[in-house]
């Protein structure tokens, strides 16, 4: 079971390199729309899901995936429970 990711500082620190540089990240705006970042914590983003263009994840790559345990990746379209 993945445990709950604090949305603290630190955690946005670690996002800001992997969603920062995700390719689905800012051609979609992501950073200028709610939560903005740190998906895993604060849940999907609130750009309407049909404008997103999915070019990949790069989640899987990022500490506070292995240290909490997250399953799924694409939490910023799937929400907390990621891509099933
Ligand atoms: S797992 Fe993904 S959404 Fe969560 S902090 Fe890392 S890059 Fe950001
Ligand atoms: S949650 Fe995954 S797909 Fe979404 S912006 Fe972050 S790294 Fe990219």
């Amino acid at each position: 079971m993945p445990d709950p990711v604090p949305d603290t500082e630190d955690s946005i620190k670690v996002c800001r390199q992997f969603c920062g540089s995700c390719p689905s990240f800012k051609p979609n705006k992501l950073n200028e729309i709610e939560p903005h970042a740190l998906f895993c914590s604060r849940g999907k983003t609130d750009q309407h899901l049909s404008e997103i263009k999915d070019n990949g994840c790069f989640c899987f790559g990022c500490g506070i995936f292995e240290k909490y345990e997250l399953e799924g990746g694409w939490f910023c379209i799937y929400g907390k429970e990621g891509k099933k």
